[in-house]
């Protein structure tokens, strides 16, 4: 491009107009980068407007022409330059686009923000919603320039602007090609957006999956390109661009292979564990939206809320999980969604009042469910292995959005103890006889075997819900399913395991029981328990302990770890068809002291069996032990 001034005018974009540039400055300062997305998009859309006109048969060009779009950076002229090899504008364009930058909008702009600070980030985004996209570029340059030629065929025009808004163009320019060069004299404080690794990572977040080639040039500098010259291997290989003009969700679902789906989720997501299952997509008129969701293996329960579903218009990058398209429960999936339907640059509020969001989001949820729907049904032994990854996903989602709940519920199951899975109706069905309505649970299978021990000989299933998200979900479920109960194992031994016959209280026994507990509000009952072997078992009430669950995450939540101590309604049933009871009535008559070391031992034995001692209770426990082995 060699310099060919014939007609220089010089001139001063409106007087409004010039308060824009500091405005920019400031408003766009939290998202800075965004201004490569902008020109490079506009460069893209140029080259798809040339394409369309060749395509009609309206614009004479080249025969098979390389479309493409080359983001040079000259470190030595501090320069950042975005060509393309699209429409270009004539000089009657430059005016009309590029000077008279939607000046309405621009006002509005003004008006709306000038005066606060983007402290909350309101602001972001907001410049392509008043058609300043190519004026970002002044977030990072001190001088503008685009050189440009239409395909029109007419000669190139030069326009160069400062910061103070102060253009001069420059008709009859050359430039040997049809296309724009706009270039960004970067400034000494933006110095970062000169350098290559910073532009690839731009480029690579924002650009990836433009549908024109891109390609990351460096101009090198006087001493590198002799050493260049000395290792003409490089001239030779191919330059490679920056994107991938297919994605994949621009693909027919019928076409994409399964490894294909996996490359591209490792490739996009830095995620080198397998994805479970993906969904693609592909939502015609009237939604016409595109995309991929993948379920992430989860390390753990709150790796979950990692998840990236990312955000494109037309193949460019427009944010991460944006939770007013994408449902926050969702927002654990990594994934890719691509909506034409927006606008590139959207404000929240638009979003949030966007009759279309939402039935987009709608949609999302109805294909999510009804895939794992599909996979309960016609691979459920797959989904069951699945089931440990997806458990905490589908019972926040329940939790958060009903309709997800409604679609989904038939495909919610239980893991039992041993390992088996059931869903509710499955489980019901059998509990009919022995238990009806009642769902029995374990929280902890170590700490509580005892109990599923005694389940386990009874022949009752018990599932596991250990999970902190369990208390909350079975709440729903019961709600949901008339007369069914959720019930702890330690929360109703003598309901499940009682045998026939009334046992008779021991008031004596009773008051023994409660004064080595050292807790006078134990309740102490007699039951006769079908196991004779277990002297007693500890009651915790189901109500009092999810409240007492709801109360501890509520607090951790707020990071409040400290006392944790609430009231419950803890029971000790009696088993008096247990030998050792029967013996210590006896014993409770002749030997009071003696039937309190006994009572004391087989208390703690029951607390024991329901969970951790502390350390004082074991220190003592031990103490009494040695001294009854003593005494043996
Ligand atoms: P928007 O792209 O939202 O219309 P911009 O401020 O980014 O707003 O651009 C204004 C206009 O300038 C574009 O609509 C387009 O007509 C013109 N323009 C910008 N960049 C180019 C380019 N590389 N090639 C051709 N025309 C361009």
């Amino acid at each position: 491009m060699s310099e060919d001034i014939k007609n220089t005018e010089k001139g001063g974009i409106s007087v409004e107009i010039e308060h824009i540039f500091p405005i920019i400055k400031k408003w766009l300062y939290s998202e800075k980068e965004i201004f490569l997305r902008e020109i490079v998009s506009n460069a893209c859309d140029a080259v798809t407007k040339m394409k369309r006109l060749a395509s009609l048969g309206e614009a004479q060009i080249e025969d098979n022409p390389k479309y493409k779009i080359t983001v040079t950076i000259d470190k030595a002229a501090k320069t950042l330059t975005v060509s393309d090899n699209g429409i270009g504008m004539t000089e009657d364009e430059v005016r009309r686009y590029i000077c008279q930058i939607a000046l309405s909008g621009a006002l509005e702009f003004i008006e709306k923000y000038e005066g606060s600070d983007n402290k909350d980030g309101a602001a972001d985004g907001i410049i392509g919603h008043f058609g300043l996209g190519f004026y970002s570029a002044f977030m990072v340059s001190d001088t503008v320039d685009v050189i440009t030629r239409s395909f029109k065929g007419e000669s190139a025009v030069k326009w160069v602007c400062s910061e103070a808004g102060e253009y001069e163009i420059t008709t009859d320019y050359y430039r040997d090609e049809r296309g724009t060069d706009v270039v960004m004299h970067i400034m000494d404080s933006e110095s970062e957006f000169l350098d290559e690794y910073r532009v690839r990572g731009m480029l690579e977040k924002y650009c990836s999956f433009m549908p024109v080639e891109i390609y990351l040039s460096v101009e090198k500098a006087e001493s590198e390109s002799v050493k260049a010259e000395d290792n003409p291997a490089d001239e030779t290989v191919e330059p490679k661009p920056v994107n991938d003009i297919h994605p994949l969700w621009q693909k027919n679902p019928s076409d994409c292979t399964d490894e294909e789906y996996k490359e591209f989720y490792h490739k996009v997501f830095q995620d080198y564990r397998e994805p479970l299952f993906h969904i693609h997509l592909n939502a015609d008129y009237p939604l016409n939206f595109r995309g991929i969701l993948y379920f992430p293996r989860l390390s753990h329960e709150y790796d979950s809320l990692e998840g990236q579903v990312k955000l494109y218009y037309n193949q460019v990058f427009v944010a991460d999980n944006i939770k007013e398209v994408i449902p926050e429960f969702l927002l654990m999936l990594k994934g890719v969604l691509d909506c034409p339907e927006l606008p590139l640059n959207v404000s929240r509020s638009y979003l949030q009042n966007s009759g279309y969001v939402a039935k987009i989001s709608a949609h999302i949820v109805k294909k999510v469910a009804d895939k794992l729907t599909s996979m309960f049904n016609l691979e459920r032994e797959g989904y069951e292995k699945l089931w440990s990854d997806l458990k905490t996903f589908v019972e926040y989602g329940c939790l958060r959005d009903r309709k997800f709940y409604d679609r989904v519920k038939g495909a919610v199951i239980y893991e039992t103890t041993d390992g088996r899975y059931v869903t509710l109706d499955e489980y019901l069905d059998k509990a009919k006889e022995k238990h009806e309505k009642t769902v029995y649970y374990a929280a902890d299978a170590t700490s509580q075997a005892q109990y599923i021990s005694m389940f386990a000989a009874e022949g009752i299933d018990v599932v596991v819900l250990d999970k902190m998200i369990d208390t909350q979900f079975i709440t729903i479920i019961e709600q949901e399913n008339e007369g069914v109960k959720f019930v702890r194992i330690d929360a109703d031994v003598a309901g499940a395991l009682k045998a026939d016959g009334t046992a008779e209280a021991n008031e004596k026994l009773a008051e023994i029981f409660k004064e080595v507990s050292q807790n006078n509000d134990l309740k102490v009952t007699f039951e006769l328990l079908k196991n004779e072997k277990i002297p007693a078992v500890l009651n915790i009430s189901e109500e009092t302990r999810r409240m007492e669950d709801m109360m501890r995450m509520y607090r951790m939540r707020n990071g409040d770890a400290g006392d944790m101590k609430f009231p419950t309604d803890v029971s000790l049933v009696i088993n008096a068809s247990n030998p050792l009871i029967k013996r210590l009535g006896d014993i409770c008559d002749v030997d009071e002291a003696k039937a309190k070391k006994l009572a004391k031992q087989i208390y703690t034995l029951s607390l024991l069996a329901q969970r951790q001692l502390t350390a004082d209770e074991l220190q003592v426990f031990l103490a009494d032990s040695f001294d009854m082995l003593e005494n043996m």
